[in-house]
C-alpha cells in the first residue's frame, strides 16, 4: 500500500511539529511548510520521509509552489493540515488595520488559499482537510478581536468545505485547541491570563502539543471516515463551561 502524505503548515515548531512527528510515527510522509526557514531546517534535520518547504501560506504564488513541490516529491496529498497561525492580543481601539490584516492574512486567507490549491489533489485521493482554529473562535473574550474573529471564520470555512467538497469524497474538520504553552501562546499570555485559564478549564491545566496532535491525526485518519464538518474542541473542557476570562 502507498504511504499516505500529509501537508502540514506551520510545521517548524509547536502543534504543527508535534503533528508532523505523530504522522511520521503512523507511517505517513509529511511535507512541512513554514515561513521561518531557520526553524524549519532545524526541525526537519532529524526527521526522515519529510519535505521541508519554506513558504508563506498567505501568498498565492507561494501556495502554488507548495502544492507543486509536494506533488513532485510525493505524488499525492491525503491530508491537508491548515495549522499555520499568528496571534495578536489587543483592545479593539488599538487594533489598527495593519495588525488586523496581518492576522487575517495567515489565519484566514492562508487556510482558504491552501485548501483551494490542494482541492484537485485531494479529489484524487478522496483526502481530507483539518483546519486548526481555537477556543477563541468559539467564545469571545477581551483583547482577541482579530485573532478570535479569524478563528471563528475558520470554523465557518470548515463547514463550507464539508458541505461543498463532500460529493468528491473529501472530508473537512476543525480542531479548536485550548491553551498550549507554545511560542505563539506564551508571547501573549500574561500571568493573569495563565491563572484565569487554570481556573476556568475543568481539567485545570494547559494542554500539550502532543494532545492536540492526537486530535488532528485522528480526524485526518481513516478512523474518522464518516466524520466531516465537525468542530472538535481539544480544550480540557473550557468550552463546556460558561466561565469567562479577563
Ligand atoms: P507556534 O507559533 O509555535 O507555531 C506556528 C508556526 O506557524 C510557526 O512555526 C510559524 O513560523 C508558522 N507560521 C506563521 N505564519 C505563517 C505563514 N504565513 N506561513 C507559513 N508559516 C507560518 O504556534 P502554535 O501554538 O503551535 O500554533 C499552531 C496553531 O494552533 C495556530 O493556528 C494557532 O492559532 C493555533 N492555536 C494555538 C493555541 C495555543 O495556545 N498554542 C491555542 C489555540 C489555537
Amino acid at each position: 500500500m502507498t504511504q499516505k502524505v500529509a501537508l502540514v503548515t506551520g510545521a517548524a515548531r509547536g502543534i504543527g511539529l508535534a503533528t508532523t512527528r505523530l504522522f511520521l510515527k503512523s507511517g505517513w510522509r509529511v511535507a512541512l511548510v513554514d515561513w521561518d526557514g531557520a526553524e524549519l531546517t532545524s526541525a526537519s534535520a532529524d526527521l526522515e520521509q519529510v519535505l521541508p518547504i519554506e513558504c508563506d501560506v498567505s501568498s498565492p504564488s507561494d501556495v502554488e509552489d507548495i502544492l507543486s513541490k509536494t506533488l513532485s516529491a510525493f505524488g499525492q496529498v491525503d491530508a491537508l493540515i491548515n495549522n499555520a497561525g499568528v496571534a495578536d492580543f489587543g483592545p479593539i481601539e488599538e487594533t489598527d488595520f495593519e495588525r488586523w490584516r496581518r492576522v487575517m492574512a495567515t489565519n484566514l486567507d492562508g487556510v482558504f488559499l491552501m485548501s483551494q490549491a490542494a482541492t484537485p489533489a485531494l479529489k484524487e485521493t478522496k483526502g481530507n482537510i483539518v483546519n486548526i482554529a481555537s477556543i477563541s473562535g468559539l467564545r469571545a473574550s477581551t483583547l482577541r478581536v482579530a485573532y478570535g474573529t479569524s478563528k471563528a471564520a475558520v470554523i465557518q470555512l470548515t463547514k463550507q468545505q464539508a458541505a461543498e467538497l463532500g460529493e468528491y469524497g473529501i472530508r473537512a474538520n476543525c480542531v479548536c485547541p485550548g491553551p498550549v504553552r507554545t511560542k505563539l501562546a506564551m508571547a501573549v499570555h500574561s500571568q493573569d491570563i495563565i491563572d484565569a485559564y487554570h481556573d476556568a478549564i475543568p481539567l485545570n491545566r494547559y494542554g500539550s502539543e502532543e494532545e492536540i496532535a492526537e486530535a488532528i491525526c485522528f480526524l485526518a485518519s481513516d478512523k474518522a471516515s464518516y466524520i466531516t464538518g465537525q468542530i472538535l474542541a481539544a480544550d480540557g473542557g473550557f468550552d463546556s463551561t460558561g466561565v469567562g476570562l479577563p
